[in-house]
């Protein structure tokens, strides 16, 4: 059984999966840091992504961060040219890794773009962290150390939360830590029964 974990920048998703990774029947696949691992070991992915974006693309054969997203986050088409080379890669990534899980009894897949990239198609369960715009922008500045701007420009590029929470099986409610983990282990218990 896969269950995406979606929700906003800074909602919360990675807290959330931390909680479900204690439990031993559950397995997590976090697709953004997946993907950014295979940008910098798939042959494939790094060849596509210079042809596209340019040499200066990678430095010592990592990377470019701070060049793709000053790129992308200028230029809608950008960042869907870019999406359209890493998506195909992760997805078959992550196939690979859930043909490996057959002994958990479910998957949770982290995607911050689980809608937008069509990955929910994928999913049995939709799972959607929720938390008020302006503590997401407040927590993701002190994270990321970036500055109001920055933050809301990648907000823009997502779904509205209206639209994700409308089409979710679940919606945890994160703002207090300990009410969190009660949400999780209680829908832990209901993913766990369906399963079986
Ligand atoms: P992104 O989409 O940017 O990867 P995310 O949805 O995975 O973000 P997290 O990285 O889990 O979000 O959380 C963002 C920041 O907010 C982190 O620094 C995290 O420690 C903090 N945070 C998460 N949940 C809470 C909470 N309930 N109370 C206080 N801080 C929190």
């Amino acid at each position: 059984m896969i269950v995406g974990l979606t929700g906003g920048i800074g909602s919360g998703k990675t807290t959330v999966a931390n909680i479900f990774a204690k439990f031993d029947n559950v397995a997590i696949y976090n697709a953004d840091a997946e993907a950014k691992k295979l940008m910098n070991t798939s042959p494939i992915l790094k060849s596509k992504i210079i042809d596209e974006f340019g040499a200066a693309s990678y430095v010592d054969n990592q990377l470019n961060r701070p060049y793709i997203a000053n790129l992308v986050f200028k230029d809608k088409s950008k960042l869907e040219a870019l999406n359209a080379i890493v998506h195909p890669e992760v997805k078959n990534h992550f196939q690979e890794f859930v043909n490996q899980q057959h002994h958990k009894d479910y998957i949770v897949y982290e995607n911050a773009i689980l809608f937008e990239s069509k990955s929910n198609l994928k999913c049995d369960i939709i799972i959607t962290v929720y938390a008020p715009l302006d503590v997401r922008v407040k927590r993701t500045m002190l994270r990321d150390n970036s500055s109001k701007i920055a933050v809301e420009n990648r907000i823009k590029n997502q779904w509205l939360e209206d639209k994700k929470l409308l089409q979710s099986n679940y919606i945890i409610d994160n703002l207090d830590t300990e009410k969190t983990q009660i949400q999780v282990i209680k829908i832990h218990n209901i993913l766990t029964e369906k399963s079986h």
